[in-house]
């Protein structure tokens, strides 16, 4: 089994290579491409005995084409490790400190191009190649020669080789690619790809027309020219007139690489080239002679790569959800890919018109993105990709729980089940009813509101506050006990104080949100005069329309509706707006709280209400009186100052936990 895998991710990785450093054309994305590699390298780590002969995990970079002289490399020409998180970056560094306690690095962006080497002897070039498979590479000098960046004579008459990374500009790729279009001509996937095509070229002319560049960023043999640093050897070849790229930094320490890396994560757009990294260098040479290499890679330096922004994946399946509205939309099931920092494995394909307009089918590979960085969705279909395997999509027309017929309104391009009695309504909204925002009900996780609604506890909202009447055969469960029940009634017991606000929005009424259950409960105070309101009454309400206006005023005129609401006021429920909220929670009383980087679940004023209702403070910038950063993704330089403070540090998990008091 594992040995099947391992053999079928070489020949993927071994194809793809061949397509992307040979033929300048990759059929896969470099995250599908990363994806790959790095779970072989998982499972040759765990399995040495497995790793074989033509692993390219042993190798660097493609095939050498024999129509191009073939030039030895003096010094192999090696690849970099990569990383991909900051976590990893401080990995890195806690291992370069076991050789080298205290070590400077230099900072540089990562070109995205395609190495060079190039071979000075007597002031002239003399020639030029690529990296190859890092022992051989292929002579370009023809085609370097025109590079305008690249000088042909320098003031220097000892033997000279300098590397570094043959790019194309962004506006010469989209320029390149426009022209080809017009001319019926394949399209280049991205400036890389486009530069090593220019430049892999037995005929001259086309790599003069392209507009090519450089940038130079090492120097194999530094010990020749009495340089010691890697910042040195750079200034040395600067004022040999090759061009190094203005923007390289010298760090002192790991904070300052992460800064760099923060630094540039925004600003790469604002660049003229494409950068897919940083690289991060140890500066001494010294130091990188202790460090040494590995059978692909410097051990004494490393790429970040940037997360990537939008990924490809397979479309597996499609399933269809029933909501508490008996809404029923249709999920895709994914084969699980990396993006931007999580693991995304469905992704929800809204309703039929949406699929139908994206063109989506099952076994289809798809791009996705995070929508606002936060919720994945489908870009486009990668259509050259299918196969024959597709399968069209269809929309079922009876709902897939209890098998009544669906109806679409003609308003909606949503389906929905209109079987009141649904379980998967039901359950859902119950579910909702407990929800954090709702009722906020602690302990009712999904499973247990489905199980007691299978053994018949739970069949509406109000049996909740029934429940206590059957403790006894509760703690009699498998599963639970005394104690777990008891925390559930008193939760629910608790509950009973919320304000008017949590108890609408539990309700479920369709369309109303949090935002305007918060509306209609400042405005009116109580749920009975609430019910006493007219459609034309709510409709005048700032930030109420029609359909909501329609929705709450049918909702309370109901028979079965008001009943419930009768029940639970018997049961005590408060239905009163308290004013807004503060229930002190130790973890967050009288706290300063600093928020930096995106939260998945929360927008920046809903984390900061949620926390100031606790009885925490936020504010904008890390002091030494902060007491905890919250840290999202991509977070800024607040993070880096908290740890120089050495201030808590909460990521999303813990914030969540800490709301629901775990
Ligand atoms: P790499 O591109 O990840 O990193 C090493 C290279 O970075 C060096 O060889 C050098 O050319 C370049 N570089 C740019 N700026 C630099 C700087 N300032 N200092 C030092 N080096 C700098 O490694 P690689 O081995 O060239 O390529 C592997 C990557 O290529 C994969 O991770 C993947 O993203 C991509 N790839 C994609 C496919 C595909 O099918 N899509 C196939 C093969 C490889």
């Amino acid at each position: 089994m594992i040995e099947k895998r391992i053999n079928e991710l070489i020949e993927i990785i071994n194809r793809a290579s061949y397509e992307y450093y040979t033929l300048d054309r990759p059929t896969i994305t470099d995250q599908e491409y990363d994806d790959y590699y790095h779970e072989l390298e998982k499972l040759e780590a765990k399995y040495p005995e497995l790793v074989k002969e033509n692993s390219p995990t042993k190798r660097v970079g493609g095939k050498v084409i024999d129509s191009f002289k073939k030039i030895t490399h003096t010094v192999p020409m090696m690849s970099l490790g990569d990383l991909f998180s900051e976590y990893e970056i401080r990995e890195f560094d806690e291992r370069i400190k076991k050789t080298i306690p205290n070590p400077s690095y230099v900072c540089e962006l990562k070109i995205d191009g395609l190495s060079v080497a190039l071979i000075y002897e007597n002031g002239k070039l003399i020639r030029a190649a690529t990296r190859g498979d890092g022992v051989t590479g292929e002579d370009i000098t023809h085609n370097v020669e025109t590079i305008k960046s690249v000088p042909l004579t320098i003031d220097f008459n000892e033997y000279l080789e300098v590397r570094g990374e043959i790019y194309m500009p962004k506006k010469s790729f989209k320029k390149l690619n426009e022209e080809r279009e017009k001319n019926g001509e394949g399209l280049f996937a991205n400036p890389r790809n486009a530069a090593a095509g220019s430049i892999r070229q037995l005929d001259s002319t086309i790599a003069a027309k392209r507009n090519l560049s450089t940038f130079i960023y090492h120097l194999p043999e530094p010990d020749k020219y009495n340089l010691s640093t890697h910042f040195s050897t750079l200034d040395f070849m600067k004022n040999l007139n090759f061009v190094v790229n203005p923007n390289i930094i010298v760090a002192n320490n790991i904070e300052e690489v992460i800064n760099y890396i923060n630094e540039w994560t925004k600003k790469r757009d604002e660049l003229p080239y494409e950068i897919d990294g940083i690289v991060i260098k140890v500066n001494d040479i010294g130091d990188q002679r202790k460090l040494g290499y590995t059978s692909r890679t410097p051990k004494w330096a490393i790429a970040y790569k940037f997360p990537a922004v939008q990924v490809l994946t397979k479309l597996i399946n499609i399933e269809f959800c029933v909501g508490r509205t008996g809404k029923v939309t249709p999920r895709a099931d994914l084969n699980p890919v990396h993006l931007a920092g999580s693991v995304i494995s469905s992704v929800t394909l809204h309703n039929e018109d949406y699929i139908k307009e994206k063109d989506i089918m099952i076994n289809d590979t798809i791009a996705i993105h995070k929508a606002g960085d936060v919720i994945p969705e489908v870009v486009k279909v990668i259509t050259e990709r299918r196969d024959g395997t597709q399968i069209p999509f269809k929309m079922p027309n009876v709902c897939p729980i209890c098998g009544s017929k669906l109806i679409r309104k003609e308003t909606e391009a949503a389906y929905y089940c209109e079987n009141k009695f649904c379980d998967a309504r039901n359950i859902e909204g119950l579910i909702h009813f407990v929800s954090r925002d709702a009722m906020y009900i602690d302990g009712f996780g999904e499973r247990i509101i489905e199980d007691f609604y299978n053994m018949g506890y739970l069949k509406t909202i109000v049996d909740f506050y029934e429940l206590k009447k059957h403790k006894q055969e509760l703690m009699e469960l498998e599963g639970f006990g005394e104690k777990s029940i008891q925390n559930l009634l008193d939760g629910i017991e608790d509950s009973k104080k919320n304000s008017l606000e949590r108890f609408l929005f539990a309700l479920g009424i369709r369309h109303v949100g949090k935002k305007t259950a918060k509306i209609l409960a400042q405005k009116y105070g109580t749920i009975d005069n609430l019910t006493k309101s007219t459609y034309e009454e709510l409709f005048s309400i700032n930030d109420i329309g029609e359909t909501i206006a329609k929705s709450v005023s049918d909702w309370f005129r109901e028979e079965k509706n008001v009943e419930t609401i009768n029940k639970l006021k018997s049961y005590n429920l408060n239905m009163d707006y308290l004013g807004p909220q503060i229930i002190v929670q130790e973890d967050f009383q009288d706290k300063t709280f600093v928020l930096t980087g995106t939260l998945t679940e929360y927008s920046r004023d809903e984390a900061s209400e949620l926390i100031s209702n606790r009885g925490g403070k936020v504010t904008n910038s890390v002091t030494k009186k902060t007491d905890v950063v919250i840290v999202g993704e991509n977070p800024g330089s607040k993070f880096t100052k908290a740890q120089e403070f050495g201030i808590a540090i909460w990521d999303e998990e813990k914030f969540k936990n800490k709301l629901e008091g775990i």
